[in-house]
This record gives structure tokens, sequence and C-alpha cells, in this order.
């Protein structure tokens, strides 16, 4: 967090881990290695001020430690800002698993890493991510109850993740235009796999004229067919006049390439890690006068429905919860206005302001 960042400066040549922990903020990482199964994983708390850290774990073929470190130092301390700023009561963490999902999966590995879930002892709880399956949760919950994302429980997160990026969307679009309403608008999403069919689905329901682009033509022309959904060409894509674009596919496409072509006044998607550079493209899109709904504020009604798993609450609670990312996107994006300051940088001071009011007075679960 940044009231850690900023006091301390380190030579992260001489200090490399620890250093690095304490530039971003980190609170622990465990380090784990078994002969036996060939696990080799690292699990980073990054902060659990506001409650036990929760993030998924990635199962990734690194070039190097470094990489895996650097990687997993990041996704948590990401996982932080997004914990916080959907409100919820729940800190920031996250465990890579070196190796090469397609060849390294045994019951035997997610076993040994689950006992070493288990050891941080509800500090961190830990999910699906790229590479890992509900299947390879099961065999982690053998050992530790410290896991969310289990076949039967919550479920397919994707379904609440568009609800939300839906209301996000509709919050920007009554400070752009005046109404939420999206009927008639022309919007474009990229990627209509599982959350990017979900958020077609609402908008055509709002009678928006949707427009869609994937690089699976099974699944485009699916989607199309089943909603009522235009498709673009992919090279097409960034050149179309439209008045919201919705990426739901990669990250990145918002860059000096891109945002010199984009024709749209907003920019509400789905996808993590939307802008290639923070600094340099989150302020040009301001610059532009496009309105940007912060990636990982308007995408958490995955992480939402985590914790409903969590709390072993019901699924209309994650709904509902989700629903307030309208208000949430529409708070950051009037402050962004009024401070002139991009959408990004305000998302990030708010989760920052709530961690550090916590830090001050305890809140009750
Ligand atoms: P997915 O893999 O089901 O869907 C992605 C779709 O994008 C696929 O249909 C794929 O063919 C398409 N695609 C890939 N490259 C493309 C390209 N260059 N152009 C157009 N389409 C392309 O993934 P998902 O679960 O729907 O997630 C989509 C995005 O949202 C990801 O960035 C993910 O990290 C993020 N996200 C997902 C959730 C969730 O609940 N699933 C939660 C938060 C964030």
């Amino acid at each position: 967090m940044s009231e850690i960042t900023t006091e301390i400066v380190n030579d992260l040549s001489m200090n490399p881990v620890i250093g690095q922990m304490a530039n971003m903020g980190h609170e622990q990482i465990l380090f784990c290695n078994d002969a036996a199964t060939g696990l080799k994983a690292i699990i980073a708390v990054h902060n659990t001020v506001l409650g036990p850290a929760l993030g998924g774990t990635r199962v990734w073929a690194y070039n190097n430690e470094m990489d895996a470190l650097n990687d997993v130092l990041r996704l948590s301390r990401g996982m932080t800002y997004k914990n916080s700023i959907s409100g919820l009561n729940l800190g920031g963490g996250k465990a890579v698993i070196i190796g090469d999902a397609k060849t390294i999966k045994s019951e035997a590995l997610f076993r040994r890493f689950g006992r070493f879930v288990n050891s941080l002892a509800g500090n961190y709880i830990t999910a699906e991510d790229v590479g890992v399956s509900p299947i390879d949760m099961t065999h982690v919950n053998k050992e530790t109850n410290h896991v969310v994302g289990l076949p039967g429980k919550s479920g397919d997160p994707s379904p609440v993740t568009a609800y939300g990026t839906y209301m996000g969307m509709k919050a920007c679009a009554k400070i752009q235009y005046g109404s939420d309403s999206l009927n008639g608008k022309k919007i474009v999403v990229q990627g209509v796999g599982h959350v990017g069919q979900y958020l077609v689905e609402y908008l055509r329901k709002e009678n928006a004229t949707v427009y869609i682009a994937d690089i699976n033509s099974e699944t485009l022309n699916r989607v199309a067919q089943k909603y009522g959904a235009h498709i673009i060409d992919k090279d097409e894509f960034y050149d179309f006049d439209m008045d919201i674009y919705a990426p739901c596919a990669l990250g990145a496409t918002i860059n000096d390439d891109t945002l010199s072509r984009l024709k749209c006044s907003i920019i509400a998607g789905a996808a993590n890690n939307q802008l290639k550079v923070e600094s340099v493209h989150g302020l040009e899109i301001m610059k532009k006068g496009i309105i940007y709904a912060p990636d990982y504020a308007i995408n958490a009604g995955g992480v939402i429905n985590c914790f409903s798993e969590v709390k072993g609450l019901p699924a209309e609670w994650a709904q509902q919860k989700a629903a307030e990312i309208y208000t949430t996107i529409l708070n950051i994006v009037k402050r962004s206005q009024e401070e002139h300051i991009p959408t990004y940088q305000i998302a990030n001071k708010i989760a920052e302001e709530r961690i550090k009011a916590k830090r001050i007075v305890e809140l009750p679960l």
C-alpha cells in the first residue's frame, strides 16, 4: 500500500525478496517445495487488514523463479485492491505453482499444496485461477478447508461477473449520457467466452445494439444467433464507430495503437489488466474524454461470488452485492471528474482509504 511503499527505499539488487515485499507492502511469502510431487509454489499474502487474504492459485510455466515471484507479488497486491474496493472484508493473496499445467498436475501435488495452504491457518484462502480446475481444488480441499470454488458450491462466477460489469457500464452511461439506459447504444463486446456471453445477454435484454468479436468462430456464431448480436471482424474492431467498448477477452488491449483508433465514449468490460501501461494509458483515456471503468472494480463479481462461498451466503446475496458495483463505479467516475485524476488512480485511492480506516476502527464482518 502506498503508505508503506513510499517510506521504504530498498536496494533490490541486495534485497531481492524482502526488499521487494517491503516496497509493495506484502506481509508474508511462503515458498513451497516438495520433491516427491514436483511441487514448487509461492504463496503471497499481501494484506490482511480487512480480513483473510483471498486469491486464486495459478499454474504457469514461468521462465524462472524471479518471474514467478514477481507475478505472485503483483497479483496478490491486485487482490487487496479488488477486495477492498468491492467492500468485502477480505485481504489480498495469490499463489503460483511453477510448471506446465498439462504435465505437472496430480492429486498428490494439489494435496501437498493444500497442506502448505493449511499451514497458514486461514490467513490465506485459495481458489481457482489460470491452469487450475474445480476438480484440482477438491484435492486441495482434502488437506485444508481454506479453499473456495469447489464443485457444487458457489459455482461458475462468470454470470455474477457479467452482471457486475453490466451494472458498472450503466453507471458510466449515467455520467456520460445523463441516463443509465443502454437502449439503442452501440456496444462492442470483445470476447464472448464465459463472461462476455452473459454480458451480451444483459445488453440485448435492454435493447442495446451489440457487436461481438471473438477468435473462436464457433462461439462467435452461436452467441450472435442466440442473442441477436452482430459479428464484427477482429481486424476492423478498433476502428469501428461505437458508443461503448467492452473488453472481455485479453489484457492490455488499451495501448498506444488502439487508443489512437478507438472511437468510443466509455470503456467498461470484464477483462483484467486492460491498460497496457496504467500511468500512460489511464491518463490518455481521461484526456480524450472517455470514461474508463477500472477493471478490477467493475469485474469484482467473481470475487464477490467467492466471498459468498467463504461465508456460506446465498446466490441472491452475491447478485445484490454485484449490483453495488453501479454505485462503486459512479463514485469513482464522479471523483475522477471532480479531482481531474484518472479513474484507475481514484479506485486505488478508495481501496487504500478503506484499509487505512479499518486499521483505526475495527469493522464487524
Ligand atoms: P474465457 O476464456 O471464457 O473467454 C475469453 C474469450 O475471449 C474466449 O471466447 C476467447 O476465444 C476470446 N478471445 C481470446 N483472444 C481474443 C482476441 N484477440 N479477440 C477476441 N476474442 C478473443 O474467459 P472469461 O472467464 O470469460 O474471462 C474473460 C476476461 O474476464 C478475462 O480477462 C478474465 O481474466 C476476466 N475475468 C473473468 C472473471 C470470471 O468470473 N470468469 C472474473 C474477473 C475477471
